[in-house]
């Protein structure tokens, strides 16, 4: 029998207008319902203060193509509940999506720029520019471009599938489970990233993916990339039985 397990990747979103935007049309009105449901419980998750500076967010053409990715990841089935966070690097920080706002949905006003972390007195206080509160991740995302400085992207997806061959493919990747958004997971990709020195795609344990690269483009054809190979690999292991 033959086993389909290729991904359509014959238009991945890139910078050309109109190559892949438009297509996907305006999302269900039950998305939203199922986006605010978890608006409620992603809010609860965020462990920092957000401190808005400015309404408005930096004019970067890059903001259409992260939007863009959020979808295919969405599409590709890398996002389940349409969740995960994707940023880039800007001069001042990062520009990443909001926090309960499934990828499915975002727009440009769903994205908020990171200016910079300090230690408050209870939680850690994001200083940013936009509208929203940045993902619950944002600490993670810092983490990374902090120790990372190569690093212009940094996409966070939940593949269950490379989750599940993280042993067998030989992928980076944490030793313990720790909570989603939380300082525990922020110290223990830190460790890992100072363990896999050069290593661009890496593994949280349990929990999800971390992508990172110097483009959009590249950072998404990776995550891309290494679900196929999960899917090859469960291929293989099917003709093998
Ligand atoms: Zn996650």
């Amino acid at each position: 029998m033959a086993v389909n397990n290729k991904l359509s990747t014959n238009s991945y979103p890139s910078l050309s207008p109109g190559k892949y935007g438009g297509r996907i049309g305006k999302p269900a009105k039950y998305w939203r319902i199922i986006t605010l449901g978890l608006y409620v419980k992603e809010d609860i998750g965020v462990k920092f203060k957000t401190v808005f500076l400015s309404s408005s967010i930096l004019d970067d053409p890059r903001k259409d193509l992260l939007i863009e990715w959020g979808k295919w990841f969405v599409r590709l089935g890398l996002a389940p509940l349409s969740m995960g966070n994707l940023s880039f690097r800007t001069e001042k920080g990062f520009v990443i999506t909001a926090t309960g706002i499934g990828l499915e949905i975002v727009e440009e006003d769903n994205l908020t720029e990171v200016l910079g972390v300090e230690e408050g007195r209870n939680l850690p206080v994001i200083y940013v520019n936009g509208k929203v509160v940045p993902s619950r991740e944002s600490l993670l995302h810092h983490e990374i471009y902090k120790v990372r400085p190569e690093v212009k992207v940094v996409f966070h997806l939940h593949d269950e599938l490379v989750m599940k061959c993280v042993d067998e493919l030989n992928l980076p990747s944490t030793i313990g489970e720790q909570p989603p958004g939380s300082e525990e997971l922020v110290r223990e990709v830190n460790r890992l990233l100072n363990l896999a020195k050069n290593a661009r795609y890496l593994v949280i344990r349990g929990h999800g993916i971390i992508s990172m690269g110097e483009t959009l483009e590249d950072t998404g054809r990776m995550v891309v990339d290494m679900n196929q190979m999960a899917r090859d690999y469960v291929a293989g292991k099917m003709t093998e039985g």
